[in-house]
């Protein structure tokens, strides 16, 4: 477990910041990126220079990729379907991102960190539209509606995940009722409701290239 801990957070510090991928240990003087603010390995330390355009394109898509927890080419289909889409490339591709199942759940406050909705999702713990959801990458429309599966409200789980969820602020294009674990997409997130600081526009140049 240790060692699976310290893997997901030398991701963060690779990347330079925090990308809350373990839930509320983020929140917590544990974070690894608070305790050791330099980029892991050997001569993390030491490590200098000015990063090239391309290295600043490419830990911009790292960024993105790991905050998501998606490979490359799942990442690489996203943005293609993006820049299929009528619009600005960037912004399709982060609402894109933000339409998948996990990453609703997690901002609906049905889960600590996107990590833990996608378990949650694959082990079954949700319905989307009352017929059960399994699916974390599943992209969910404006209407669709999110709950807990009423097998599961009463583990202990669920119960401190609601009790979490009741401190969170969903974003504009979410409503919550906490009280019955179930949440709805009201519209598609404009790109300033998402509190992302990836600069999404060096991601296009990337792929661009
Ligand atoms: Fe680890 Fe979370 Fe800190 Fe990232 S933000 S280093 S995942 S504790």
């Amino acid at each position: 477990m240790g060692r699976y801990t310290e893997a997901v957070c030398r991701q963060c510090r690779r990347e330079g910041q925090k990308l809350f991928l373990k839930g509320d240990r983020c929140y917590s003087d544990k974070c690894s990126v608070q305790r050791k603010p330099y980029v892991p390995g050997a001569h993390g330390q030491s490590r200098r220079g000015k990063a090239t355009e391309y290295g600043l394109q490419l830990r911009e898509k790292q960024q993105a990729k790991r905050l998501y927890g998606l490979l490359e080419t799942q990442f690489h289909n996203y943005f293609k379907k993006a820049d299929r889409q009528p619009g600005i490339t960037g912004e399709n591709l982060l609402i894109l991102l933000e339409r998948r199942l996990d990453n609703i759940v997690y901002r609906m406050g049905f889960a600590s960190s996107r990590k833990e909705a996608r378990q949650l999702v694959n082990h079954g713990h949700f319905t989307l539209n009352g017929k059960k959801a399994n699916i974390p990458s599943m992209l969910l429309k404006v209407g669709d509606v999110v709950q807990v599966k009423e097998s599961s409200r009463s583990s202990h789980k669920f119960e401190a995940l609601q009790d979490a969820a009741t401190y969170k602020t969903p974003p504009e294009w979410l409503s919550v009722d906490v009280g019955n674990m179930a949440g709805t997409v009201l519209a598609y997130p404009l790109r300033e409701q998402i509190d992302s600081t990836i600069n999404e526009q060096l991601i296009v140049e990337l792929y661009s290239r």
